[in-house]
């Protein structure tokens, strides 16, 4: 079943393992994953929204389900590994910190003050290198080769030269297209997923949409002709449905002509995939124009929107102050961390303390160290 550039077999664990008698080497990662710690604390991580708005909006957990979901329908009709493609997208987020990309932001602004950045992808990958303790054998969850080098390589490229410890990852080379598809996967579950709770929490109006999304204007148009008489949100979810039906739809037609016409005549390999001067998993120019037009919409009107900004700064001082007070008293960190001290530059152990934290908890912390 599996098309020829597919990723048929793993290249290996860092720590041979026998082979399990009825998983196979990524339905285990994907268990694996599922079983961790850091995939459970991303129930009560913000993706866009803090849970003041509602209880029902995605949050980083249903977000990487979401991903999840139309990353398999999209590599099932690729011929693409869908057990592969399953564990990335389960692991593609888990290593974002508290507070949405306004943590993010903030976590990488104060490292950059002590010498050093912060970079969730590089974090995913100490997570499940070290920091997942749950086997006897080995630290963290001995992923194979091709789990890992997608957590790295899914969403951007690393310059071979400024990250040496990268280098088993293969950075010349192009990721197989099971990592590929992720990142394009990604943008359309938060394109549309955004708009949905967007428009639920009253940040955006109906009208407002329709102005500045014409894709969503176009469907409306056809909705409005079919359900005349339904309801707003009723109308508004059958566009939405549309606009994601629209760009998975193009997403796997337009991908499969760019494999068609990678392999010189023949029908690529996972080598030739590998070799190829760019990715290959991408829309169709009009509908990454529609894509990037929505993007830039949810930019304008709701990721950087006056009434989301008190969060985007609570969430910076929070972070910031703690980072600091940590700086200063090394001594009020738990114990785990006082030793992890002794080894590495005491901001980077405070960084992955940070960036391991929910909401609540980093919340919960901040009262306690820096409460009034
Ligand atoms: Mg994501």
């Amino acid at each position: 079943m599996l098309a020829p550039y597919a990723v048929e077999h793993s290249l290996g664990r860092r720590f041979p393992e026998p082979q399990h008698p009825y998983r196979n080497d990524f339905q285990r990662d994907r268990d694996r994953v599922i079983h961790s710690r850091a995939f459970r604390r991303l129930e009560a991580k913000t993706q866009v929204f803090t849970r003041r708005y509602s209880d029902h909006f995605r949050n980083r957990l249903t977000h990487t389900l979401e991903v999840a979901q139309i990353s398999r329908t999209i590599a099932a009709q690729l011929g693409l590994n869908v057990d592969l493609v399953e564990a990335l997208a389960l692991v593609h987020d888990i290593g974002h910190p508290p507070f949405g990309h306004a943590g993010g932001r903030a976590l990488d602004a104060v490292m950059r003050q002590h010498g050093f950045f912060f970079d969730h992808n590089l974090h995913a990958l100490r997570i499940v290198e070290d920091f997942e303790l749950r086997y006897a054998a080995f630290r963290g969850l001995n992923l194979s080769f091709e789990v890992r080098e997608g957590i790295i390589k899914h969403s951007r490229d690393y310059d071979p030269a400024e990250y040496p410890e990268l280098s088993e990852y293969l950075l010349e080379s192009r990721p197989p297209l099971e990592a590929q598809l992720i990142d394009a996967t990604d943008e359309l579950a938060y394109n549309t997923a955004d708009l949905d709770d967007g428009y639920e929490a009253h940040l955006l109006a109906f009208d407002q949409i329709q102005e500045g999304v014409p894709l969503f204007a176009g469907f409306l148009n056809e909705v409005q002709r079919l359900y005349p008489d339904a309801p707003e949100k009723l109308q508004f979810n059958e566009v939405i449905r549309r606009m994601l039906d629209r760009w998975v739809g193009d997403l796997i037609q337009n991908t499969k002509q760019r494999i068609g016409k990678a392999g010189e005549g023949a029908r690529p390999t996972l080598e030739d995939i590998r070799a190829y001067p760019q990715r290959l998993v991408s829309l169709s120019p009009e509908s990454e124009a529609a894509r990037r037009e929505t993007k830039d919409f949810l930019h304008k009107n709701l990721y950087f929107c006056s009434a989301l900004q008190p969060e985007k700064e609570a969430a910076e001082r929070i972070i910031t102050d703690l980072f600091e007070l940590w700086m200063q008293h090394p001594g009020k960190l738990p114990e785990s961390y006082r030793e992890k001290a002794e080894d590495e530059p005491l901001a980077r152990v405070i960084c992955d303390y940070i960036a391991g934290m929910t909401d609540p908890y980093i919340y919960e912390r901040y009262d306690k160290f820096c409460g009034s």
